[in-house]
């Protein structure tokens, strides 16, 4: 039975064009060896069968044979990865390939990487699809709401005290000596984990490009420094956001704040995320526009303080950009409590790039990470009343319009339902403590279909997070069009 599932995954590999013929037997004896198998025979007739499928007749061969001691989802996931890692090219050969593929086109090479990271279920599509995703109309353009039940919910206090520690090996989840690890840990196993090479902002080879295995969107992508060192939001940061979508124009790709409360969950390794996908953002009303060098500026009704910079000239978008920029970050405006800086700095932006047609759309979305006595977590960061649904940092891809809320909301929601519908005592469930509030806020209401006025709260919930961090919010639009037409002038 064994020999039938591994000449199924080795015609998989040869079919998905993971592996060539001439490496056929190079493989089969890798995954023997992982197998503890001495011997195989070649079927002339090998019947197709899903990557699943085969995938879970193969682990519980290593569960029934002692291989795999500890079945855990983890190991389980390492085990396969180190599995699907004999059938890989290694990476110097999917860089070469990879390359051959962009001579074609930039869109023929991010196909055959994307549908590689598929195929090996580096890309976890099938627990991906579990996630629960909905459109939640409010008060602007419509929001789009995640549930995602693979990735593990931060404490914000825990990413400002990220250690530094030299000695860790690999220093952290974005870091190359990632690629081919054996590791079994709460990070995402990587012995299936490649990284093509690409040059950026005129650095030969220093940057790579990877799919995020928890794909908020589509083709949901990170492009890393090589180098393990820290964020940075400036003007070289805006070269190589610019300089990505002239190299791959079917992408959208962004950068979150550098700093602290305000930037993503990884600081201390520079990084951007991109992919194909239209956010709400780009969606949003207009509530006032500028004109300046053929560039249109437009000032978003959005919950967040953004700004779009559209042109066709990437000079041109990339030196506004940058005035714009260092006009935020000695921007203070004490009567609407914004402290450009106390003892260090605390204003910086979220930048976003993509191409519409013949013109650059530069997004800005204006961040401070002031924090103090009264707000720990930050004066811009979601409020701790609403921590019950969103506690973590607030990244680009939420500034942008899409939720990505912890996968135990989930379960939460279906009791939240029960008790309500039957009437329940709340404290029979510690897990909805922290919902309490909101519970006897709603409790009463008249609802016909409790699923979906649940979901809604969660969408408006979601949009009153995002403008407790719009770092305007103590003011009025007014005050950041104002703002606006300084700093473009
Ligand atoms: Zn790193």
């Amino acid at each position: 039975m064994i020999n039938v599932k591994i000449n199924q995954l080795i015609k998989y590999g040869l079919d998905k064009n993971l592996l060539s013929s001439d490496d056929k037997f190079y493989a089969v004896n890798r995954i023997l060896k992982l197998l503890n198998l001495t011997c195989y025979e070649e079927l002339k007739e090998v019947e197709d069968a899903s990557f699943s499928l085969i995938m879970n007749c193969i682990i519980n061969y290593a569960i029934e044979n002692n291989i795999l001691l500890s079945p855990t989802i983890n190991n389980k996931d390492a085990f396969e990865a180190q599995i699907i890692d004999c059938l890989l090219p290694r990476p110097s050969e999917l860089n070469r390939l990879f390359n051959q593929k962009y001579k074609i086109g930039p869109k023929t090479a991010t196909n055959f990487f994307h549908d590689l990271s598929i195929a090996t279920n580096y890309i976890k599509t099938e627990r991906n699809n579990q996630n629960l995703r909905y459109k939640y109309k409010g008060k602007y353009t419509p929001l789009d709401i995640t549930i995602n039940l693979s990735k593990p919910e931060k404490d914000p206090l825990d990413i400002i005290v990220q250690s530094n520690d030299n000695t860790k090996y690999p220093q952290c989840a974005l870091c190359m000596e990632n690629i081919g690890l054996y590791q079994t840990d709460s990070l995402a196993p990587r012995s299936n984990h490649r990284v093509v090479s690409i040059t950026l902002n005129h650095e030969k080879d220093l940057w790579g490009m990877q799919y995020s295995p928890y794909a908020y969107f589509d083709e949901h992508l990170i492009v890393l420094r090589k180098e393990h060192s820290p964020m940075y939001v400036n003007s070289t940061t805006f070269k190589e956001l610019i300089d990505f979508i002239n190299k791959f124009p079917h992408y959208l790709i962004g950068s979150n704040a550098g700093l602290p409360i305000v930037g993503g969950s990884i600081l201390n390794h520079h990084h951007f995320q991109g992919g194909k996908y239209d956010f709400p953002i780009e969606k949003a009303a207009v509530l006032k526009y500028f004109k300046k060098k053929k560039m249109i500026i437009d000032v978003l009704d959005w919950p967040m303080a953004a700004i779009r910079i559209s042109g066709p000239n990437e000079d041109h978008i990339l030196d506004l950009a940058t005035q714009v920029f260092a006009y935020w970050q000695e921007y203070n405006n004490e009567s609407i409590n914004i402290y450009a800086k106390t003892t260090k700095d605390h204003n910086t932006v979220t930048p976003i790039v993509k191409l519409d047609g013949g013109n650059y759309n530069f997004y800005m979305i204006f961040r401070n990470n002031f924090a103090n006595s009264d707000f720990p977590y930050g004066m811009y960061h979601p409020n701790p009343s609403r921590f019950n649904v969103k506690k973590e940092n607030i990244g680009l891809i939420e500034a942008m319009g899409m939720a990505i809320l912890p996968g135990r909301l989930l379960e939460e929601l279906k009791l939240i339902k029960q008790v309500i519908e039957n009437k329940e005592d709340i404290k029979k469930y510690p897990e909805l403590e922290k919902h309490q509030d909101w519970i006897l806020s709603i409790k009463d209401k008249e609802v016909t279909d409790w699923d979906k006025f649940l979901k809604d709260e969660i969408g408006r919930i979601f949009e009153e997070v995002l403008e407790d961090c719009n770092v305007f919010k103590y003011g009025s639009s007014q005050d950041f069009i104002n703002f606006v037409n300084k700093a473009i002038y």
